[in-house]
C-alpha cells in the first residue's frame, strides 16, 4: 500500500506514533479503568498529565522561569481580543497597538484589535502582496504602544519571520506579541524576546481546541474589566489553567506529541530537518518555471509553502492526481487560490520527497 501524505494547513498531520499511542491508552489510560476524556480535569490523573504536558514544553522551548504557560480555549482567533483585553489596560485609555502587517492572520488581528484600541499599522506588506516583511528600519512604531503585534509565520501566505526584530528602544521597551500558532516548536526561539507567544494547537501541536499562550509574568493583571473571567490571564495563570475545565484530550495528544519531540532530539533537531524538507521543495520550486511562488527568499516560511501552477487549467488535475499518489490536502487557501504545502513537524522527509517527485512528473506530462 502506497504511504499517504497530509499536507493540510491545520488541523493537520500527527505523528502516527502519537496517535497509536493514544488508540491504545483511549479506553483505559495508564490502568486508571477510565478514557483521558472521562476524567475529573481536578483529579490526579488528568493533574499529571497536564503537568507533565506542561514542564516538557518548558523543556523543549527553554521557557525562562519568568513565564507563565497558560492552556487555554478559543484559539488563534480568540486571542485577538483577549491579547487586547489583557494587555491595553496596561497604559492610559485609548492605548495603542502597533502592528506589522504581513498577510491574512495579522490582518485578521488588527481587524479585531480595533475594538479594543486604536490600532497603527507600523508597517505593510500589502501592496506588494504579502511577499515578505517589511524592512525593520522602515516600521514606523508609536513612541509607548501597549504592545506590538507580529504573525511570525503567515500560514496562508507563506511568509516567516527568519529574525527577531528589535523594537524595544524605539517603543518605550513595548513587548513583542508573537502568533506563532503555525511555527511553534518547528525551530528554536529565544523566549525572552517576547512579551507573549500565543498560537491554536492544531498547526503544529496538537489537535483543535486547546489554544497556547507563554506570557511574561509582569504583564498579567491588567485586564479590562470587560475581559471573561475565564480569559483574563492572570486568573487562569493563577489557577493553574484550571479557572475551568481545559480542553483536556487536546492537552493529552499535545503532551504526547512533546514527549514524541523529546524523542526525536527536541526543537534543535527538529529544526535541521524543517530546514532540510522546506530546502527540498524550494529548491524544486526555484529549479522549474511549470510552477511559480511568490514570497521573497529570505521570508520564506519552512512550514507552508504556497504554489501556483503557471498554467492554473491544470489546477483541478493536479489536485486529483495528487490525491491518487496518497498526496492529500495541497489546494491553496480559498483568498489565495493555487496551492499550499504544509510541511509541519510530523511531515516526514519523505512525504516532500514524494511530493516531489510527483509534481515533477506532473509537470514532464503536461509539458509533452
Ligand atoms: C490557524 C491560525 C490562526 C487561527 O486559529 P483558530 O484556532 O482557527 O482561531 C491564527 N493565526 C495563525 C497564524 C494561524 O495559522
Amino acid at each position: 500500500m502506497k504511504p499517504i501524505y497530509n499536507f493540510s494547513a491545520g488541523p493537520a498531520v500527527l505523528p502516527k506514533e502519537v496517535l497509536q499511542q493514544a488508540a491504545s491508552e483511549m479506553l483505559d489510560w495508564h490502568g486508571s479503568g477510565m478514557s483521558v476524556m472521562e476524567m475529573s480535569h481536578r483529579g490526579p490523573e488528568f493533574m499529571s498529565i497536564l503537568a507533565q504536558a506542561q514542564s516538557d514544553l518548558r523543556e523543549l522551548l527553554n521557557v525562562p522561569s519568568n513565564y507563565k504557560i497558560l492552556f487555554l480555549q478559543g484559539g488563534g482567533l480568540g486571542e485577538n481580543a483577549i491579547i487586547p483585553m489583557n494587555l491595553v489596560g496596561r497604559k492610559a485609555q485609548p492605548a495603542t497597538i502597533d502592528f506589522i502587517h504581513t498577510g491574512s492572520w495579522s490582518g485578521k488581528s488588527i481587524k479585531e484589535a480595533k475594538k479594543y484600541a486604536n490600532v497603527n499599522v507600523a508597517a505593510s506588506s500589502e501592496s506588494a502582496g504579502f511577499d515578505g516583511v517589511p524592512d525593520q528600519g522602515t516600521w514606523n512604531l508609536s513612541a509607548d504602544p501597549a504592545y506590538v503585534h507580529l504573525c511570525t509565520n503567515e500560514t496562508i501566505d507563506g511568509v516567516e519571520y527568519h529574525f527577531v526584530p528589535d523594537v524595544a528602544a524605539r517603543t518605550n521597551n513595548a513587548p513583542l506579541v508573537a502568533d506563532m500558532s503555525s511555527h511553534i516548536l518547528s525551530r528554536v526561539i529565544d523566549v525572552s524576546k517576547y512579551g507573549v507567544i500565543f498560537g491554536g494547537a492544531q498547526k503544529n501541536i496538537g489537535p483543535a481546541g486547546l489554544t497556547l499562550v507563554i506570557v511574561r509574568e509582569d504583564l498579567l493583571g491588567s485586564a479590562l474589566s470587560i475581559c471573561p473571567s475565564a480569559f483574563d490571564w492572570k486568573n487562569v495563570s493563577d489557577n493553574d489553567s484550571m479557572y475551568n475545565t481545559p480542553p483536556t484530550y487536546s492537552i493529552y495528544i499535545a503532551g504526547l506529541v512533546f514527549q514524541w519531540l523529546k524523542r526525536q532530539g527536541g526543537v534543535a533537531a527538529m529544526e535541521q530537518q524543517n530546514i532540510a524538507k522546506a530546502k527540498l521543495l524550494y529548491d524544486f520550486l526555484d529549479s522549474t518555471d511549470f510552477y511559480v511562488t511568490r514570497v521573497a527568499k529570505e521570508y520564506r516560511s519552512r512550514m507552508n509553502v504556497p504554489f501556483y501552477l503557471k498554467d492554473e487549467s491544470l489546477n483541478a488535475a493536479f489536485l486529483s492526481a495528487a490525491k491518487e499518489q496518497g498526496l492529500l490536502q495541497l489546494k491553496g487557501h480559498k483568498s489565495v487560490g493555487g496551492m499550499r504545502a504544509s510541511i509541519y513537524n510530523a511531515m516526514p522527509i519523505e512525504g516532500v520527497q514524494a511530493l516531489v517527485a510527483f509534481m515533477r512528473e506532473f509537470a514532464r506530462k503536461a509539458q509533452l
